[in-house]
């Protein structure tokens, strides 16, 4: 048990790989450097009280609390404190002192970045080893039973799992992380997140739809889950009456079978080569998922012309960020580019950062 210390955890992009964790398949996702810090301090109750730059308004609560009793940036914290509680651990009360670097609300992850922060923190206080997959699980009922967000596990497994120098191999139905090493540099690339700034719209309700027209195509194929499908062709005749549902069905399958032949090239040394990869994950996307907005399609077209070997939308998608992969030498032509042709198009100014994989969650002090 400590009485205080300080805890950290990275938000997350994911480099291919969207919309196929929930149907019990594959994702490619690394830590970035942006972090959240969470400094905490035991306390003789039952009472969190916690505290974030940024945040006016402290955030006060007593444990284990009930689902949904506390709202805003606050249940973020709640959450993990009710679902580390539902697991049958001794939540202690606690002074949380937040800090974070990672961008809200630009499809990076700041949510589970503070989510999991919190929950080491908590852990940690109690004195509780915590299995990391584990943790993952309690921060998704934290996510999609308090503060309603129905999103998977890559997030947090990404967050909890990662190594610097490593993309994370995740396969969502064996719950497993293996590290890819990946040294974008010795090959001259650099990774370039891109934040459109285009707001987000009725995103929870669309990535609900979305869930469901997948659980119906493993219903109608029979399966469990889209991972269970071997024969894809077959599969998606099987759903051509419903061309919806195909299209659907068709970006998570095709979208698995990218994940794969990433991973290989990688491992290859062959880095480069992951650039059409990308550039065809957004089309699958854009066109078979609809899950892009045209602020989004403006970046990849443009960052790929400017000379990206590929690029994009990363995340749950109806805007956010992007991700390319980007020759050094042409980092700023493509910011040059994508800037234009956003403010041109009258969108916001995108927002860039260039990132490396960098570590997982931990204590830090
Ligand atoms: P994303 O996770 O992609 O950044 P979300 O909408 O899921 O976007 O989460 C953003 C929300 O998470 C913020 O609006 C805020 O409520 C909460 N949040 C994230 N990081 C922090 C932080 N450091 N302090 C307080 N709240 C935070
Ligand atoms: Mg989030």
């Amino acid at each position: 048990m400590s009485t205080a210390g300080t805890w950290s955890a990275p938000g997350r992009v994911n480099l291919i790989g969207d919309h196929t964790d929930y149907n019990g398949g594959f994702a490619l996702p690394f830590a970035l450097p942006q972090r959240t810090t969470v400094t905490a301090t035991r306390r003789e109750d039952r009472t969190v009280v916690a505290r974030s730059v940024g945040q006016e308004e402290p955030v006060e609560f007593e444990v284990p609390g009930s689902a949904g009793a506390v709202t805003g940036w606050g249940a973020y914290v709640a959450g993990v404190a009710w679902a580390l509680a539902e697991a049958g651990i001794e939540v202690p009360g606690a002074e949380l002192a937040i800090e974070s670097d990672v961008p809200l609300g630009a499809g990076l992850s700041s949510s589970h970045s503070l989510e999991c922060s919190v929950g080491l923190a908590l852990t940690g206080l109690a004195g509780v080893d915590i299995d990391r997959t584990e943790l993952a699980r309690i921060v998704q009922r934290a996510e999609n039973e308090y503060a309603g967000s129905p999103t998977g596990l890559l997030d947090q497994m990404a967050i909890l799992h990662s190594r610097e120098h490593h993309l994370s191999f995740f396969d969502a139905r064996a719950l497993t992380v293996e590290p890819v090493a990946c040294d974008p540099g010795a090959d001259g690339l650099e990774l370039l997140v891109i934040d459109s700034n285009a707001p987000h719209e009725l995103v929870d309700g669309a990535y609900a739809a979305r869930r469901t027209a997948c659980e119906a195509a493993a219903a109608r194929l029979g399966v469990e889950t889209l991972r269970e499908v071997d024969d894809v062709d077959a599969a998606l005749e099987a759903l051509a009456d419903d061309p919806e549902t195909q299209r659907r069905a068709r970006h998570v399958l095709t979208e698995n079978q990218r994940v794969l032949d990433a991973v290989a090239l990688v491992r290859a040394g062959r880095l480069p080569e992951i650039g059409t990869l990308l550039t065809q994950s957004h089309v699958s996307m854009r066109d078979d998922f609809e899950n892009s907005v045209p602020t989004v399609d403006l970046i990849v077209e443009k960052a790929v012309e400017a000379g990206a070997l590929g690029a994009r939308m990363t995340g749950g998608g109806f805007g956010g960020s992007v991700i390319a992969l980007v020759p050094a030498e042409r980092r700023s032509a493509v910011e040059r580019a994508v800037t234009t042709s956003a403010l041109g198009a009258g969108y916001a100014g995108p927002s860039y950062l260039a990132v490396e994989p960098s570590p997982g969650a931990g204590r830090d002090v």
